[in-house]
C-alpha cells in the first residue's frame, strides 16, 4: 500500500504514522526526518537542508523530490510506504505522480488527518511541561493532579515560548495555506480520505485501519 499521510500541527500526524507502519509493515518515509538525519551526518545533503530549515523554509523541490525519488526506489518500498511530510507543494504531487508511474505504481490514498483549527489551537496552546523532568501534560486533555505541579517529580510546569497563542495561530494559518492546494489536488484526483482526528486516538486508528483494510483483501 502506498500512502501519504496529512495533517496539521497537533492533528495526531506522529502517532498514526507509527500505528499504520507498525500494523502494515512498511517503511515509514518522513523528509523532515530524512533531512535531520542528513545534518546529523554532516553529508552534503544534510549541509544543504540545514541552511532552509534553520529559516523555516522549505527546501527547494528539486533538492527534496531527488531524495524521495532514489528513498522511494529502494526495496523495501516494493509492498509499499508512508509518506509524512511530503509532498509539501503542488509541484511536488506532481513529480511524486511521475515518480510513482515510472516505477509502474500508483498512490492508493492519500490520508488526511482533519481536525478543525480552533480544536487544535486549544489542543497546542493547552501543552504544559515539567521543568524539571520534562513530562508533558495538557491544560484541557491531560491535566496535571494538582495545577502548574508535576505529577511525577512535582516540578513546576511551564509553557514552551512557541505554545503561545499568536505563535500556535501563525504556525497554524503557515500550514494550512500550504495544505490547502494540495488537498485540493489530491480531491481532484480521488485519492483524498478525510479522517475525523477530533476522536480518541484509537479511534482515528480505527477508522484508517478500516480504510486500509480494504486495499489488503
Ligand atoms: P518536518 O519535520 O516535516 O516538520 O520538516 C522539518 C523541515 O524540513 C521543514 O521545515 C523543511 O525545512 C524541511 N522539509 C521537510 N519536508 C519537506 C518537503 N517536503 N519540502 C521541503 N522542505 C521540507
Amino acid at each position: 500500500m502506498n500512502l501519504v499521510l496529512m495533517g496539521l500541527p497537533g492533528a495526531g500526524k506522529g502517532t498514526q504514522a507509527e500505528k499504520i507502519v507498525e500494523k502494515y509493515e512498511i517503511p515509514h518515509i518522513s523528509t523532515g526526518d530524512m533531512f535531520r538525519a542528513a545534518m546529523k551526518e554532516g553529508t552534503e545533503l544534510g549541509l544543504k537542508a540545514k541552511s532552509y530549515m534553520d529559516k523555516g523554509e522549505l527546501v527547494p523541490d528539486e533538492v527534496t523530490i531527488g531524495i524521495v525519488r532514489e528513498r522511494l526506489s529502494k526495496d523495501d518500498c516494493k509492498k509499499g510506504f508512508l509518506l509524512d511530510g511530503f509532498p509539501r507543494t503542488v509541484a511536488q504531487a506532481e513529480a511524486l505522480e511521475s515518480i510513482m508511474s515510472d516505477l509502474g505504481k500508483k498512490i492508493d490514498y492519500v490520508i488526511n488527518i482533519d481536525v478543525d483549527k480552533d480544536l487544535l489551537l486549544e489542543r497546542l496552546t493547552g501543552r504544559r511541561i515539567c521543568k524539571s523532568c520534562g513530562s508533558t501534560y495538557h491544560l484541557v486533555f491531560n491535566p496535571p493532579k494538582v495545577a502548574g505541579k508535576c505529577d511525577r517529580c512535582g516540578g513546576e510546569l511551564y509553557q514552551r515560548a512557541d505554545d503561545n497563542a499568536e505563535t500556535v495561530q501563525n504556525r497554524l494559518d503557515v500550514n494550512l495555506k500550504q495544505a490547502k492546494p494540495l488537498l485540493d489536488f489530491y480531491g481532484e484526483k480521488g485519492y483524498l480520505k478525510n479522517i475525523d482526528g477530533t476522536q480518541e486516538i484509537n479511534k482515528v486508528f480505527e477508522d484508517i485501519d478500516q480504510l486500509l483494510g480494504k486495499l489488503a483483501d
